[in-house]
């Protein structure tokens, strides 16, 4: 069977084709039109394997663009695509925290890999990759940087929760010139405290995975490893748990 899971995110849209024995994994910018981006993922995708639009048997959307897709044949919730790519790559793990562009998550899973339990913070930047965004910009470099840059050892704590004062404290630091890796480090065990209180809301137990787009950022990892007091499993494809979810759901239809 071939199917294909799109989950298409407020910042990144991803795709995955899985075949008999074969994969492929696309990333996009999401862009303005959810509905074209999902179309260039299915375009792009069945491209990569050599195949036609009608050689797929069923496709499955997510995220917050999965209603926009009109080719899809069903839309399913984040989670559930979530803990079913999660599940497939690391079974063993029974919490999962998700950090993408404009939520994070967390997802308690049983040993059967169902969800129990979940808190998600949808409704402000801070605590997601959104906020790390707007932080790179204000300090002049890519997101894709930050890590390497940060300096734990110098840490400046930032006190603003709102991206939007956050960002005017980060302008003043830099203004009283402190050094840019401690303001980074700073930047990053502010999401890490931000998402381990959520965590703690629903309680974390091991083993624990990291997942989303803000799971290359191995800073944040490090951060969100001193908050939780536990070590985080990141898959290689962190970013694509979604989307590998629903392509795996997609085989059902
Ligand atoms: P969504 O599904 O909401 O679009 P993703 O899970 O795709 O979100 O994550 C997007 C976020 O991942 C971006 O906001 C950015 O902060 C972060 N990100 C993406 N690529 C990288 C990278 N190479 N290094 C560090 N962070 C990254």
């Amino acid at each position: 069977m071939i199917t294909l899971g799109l989950d298409i995110g407020s910042v990144a849209a991803k795709g995955v084709l899985l075949a008999p024995n074969d994969s492929w994994r696309v990333v996009v910018p999401t862009g303005w039109s959810p509905r074209d981006t999902g179309q260039q993922l299915i375009d792009e995708l069945t491209r990569l394997a050599g195949l036609e639009r009608h050689d797929v048997d069923a496709i499955v959307a997510t995220g917050y663009g999965r209603i926009s897709v009109p080719d899809a044949d069903k839309s399913v919730t984040e989670i559930t695509c979530h803990a079913k790519g999660l599940t497939h790559l690391l079974p063993q793990v029974r919490t999962v925290i998700d950090i993408g562009g404009q939520d994070s998550k967390v997802i308690r899973l049983n040993e059967s890999g169902r969800v129990i339990d979940f808190a998600m913070n949808d409704k402000c930047a801070a605590g997601t990759g959104r906020f790390l965004q707007v932080m790179a910009q204000v300090l002049g470099m890519d997101v894709s940087d930050l890590a390497d840059a940060e300096d734990p050892s110098e840490t400046v704590s930032i006190n603003s929760m709102c991206t939007v004062f956050a960002e005017s404290e980060i302008i003043g630091h830099l203004a009283q010139g402190m050094s840019r890796g401690g303001l980074i480090a700073g930047l990053h065990q502010s999401v890490a405290k931000r998402v381990a209180g959520m965590a703690a809301r629903i309680g974390v137990v091991g083993p624990v995975a990291f997942t989303g787009g803000v799971a290359k950022n191995s800073g944040i990892s490090r951060a969100l490893e001193e908050e939780l007091k536990a070590p985080l499993l990141t898959p290689g494809d962190c970013q694509f748990t979604g989307a590998l979810g629903a392509a795996l759901l997609a085989r059902n239809l």
